[in-house]
């Protein structure tokens, strides 16, 4: 509860839900992060067998906002033929395309990169077509998914994880799009740079849920972005219930659907 008696509402922009991580106690895990104000959790996805049971996770789960996108690392042009249909078949219940991108990270061939960059496309031409925001992986390719997103006229994008150099959000920046912020920045220096460069009108907090958490070795979960949260509070010398507040208003205005 906020000073003015205004309740706080968190969302985490991007995690994995239906992982087997999660398995066993997805309830208790979504109850805990509904206790924490958050109030929507983009829960993105990896293949098609997933995609289809992140929808039908969300018909159970009020707090479940289903995304649909082929990983990066995923090179089969048959598969993204088959996510790309079923994004248009369920565009109307989806919140965003993702999880996809540039993995430069696992993917190191030049061929193997270039079917990458072109899947990645066709995802991209689709969310223009659809109007529907994208939820962008880039792994030791930020400059090179940023630049791709620019040349394929990508509007409403949010940037998850960003590895990259500040230097280089800084075309992000001028494309207008969005960062979003995963509880192991307290452990990163590399993210807390990238929160000094950064405008607060520019964030949103995300838990990346399995991974990425304040403890390395530790299941992370949505609750966590919190952490997030008080971290970016502490960069910016701000109250955390601002960042909550505002990093959830750049939710509402990336993702229209996030929220009722
Ligand atoms: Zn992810």
């Amino acid at each position: 509860m906020q000073a003015d008696g205004s309740e706080v509402v968190l969302v985490d922009a991007h995690a994995h839900l239906y992982d087997a991580a999660f398995a066993a106690d997805l309830e208790a895990v979504l109850a805990r992060a509904a206790a924490r104000g958050v109030r929507a959790v983009l829960t993105v996805s990896e293949t098609l067998e997933e995609a289809q049971q992140i929808l039908k996770l969300a018909e159970r789960h009020p707090l479940v906002r289903p995304c649909a996108g082929l990983y990066p690392t995923i090179l089969d042009e048959e598969a993204a033929a088959a996510m790309l249909a079923f994004i248009r078949q369920h565009a109307e219940q989806l919140v965003a395309i993702g999880e996809v991108g540039l993995d430069y990270w696992k993917v190191q061939d030049e061929a193997g990169r270039a079917r990458q960059r072109a899947i990645f496309a066709q995802h991209i031409a689709l969310a223009r077509e659809l109007d529907l925001p994208l939820n962008v992986h880039s792994r030791a390719a930020g400059r090179h998914a940023i630049a791709w997103l620019r040349e394929h006229g990508a509007q409403r994008v949010l940037l998850h994880a960003f590895d990259g150099k500040a230097s280089t959000a800084q075309a992000a920046l001028e494309a207008g799009y969005y960062f979003s912020i995963p509880p192991s920045i307290v452990r990163s220096p590399q993210k807390q740079k990238l929160v000094r460069h950064l405008p607060l009108e520019r964030l949103l907090l995300e838990s990346d849920a399995p991974v990425l958490g304040p403890d390395k070795d530790q299941r992370n979960e949505p609750c966590n972005v919190w952490v997030a949260c008080s971290a970016i509070a502490a960069i910016k010398g701000v109250p955390a219930e601002d960042v909550a507040r505002i990093t959830t208003d750049n939710a509402r205005r990336l993702f229209p659907r996030c929220l009722p």
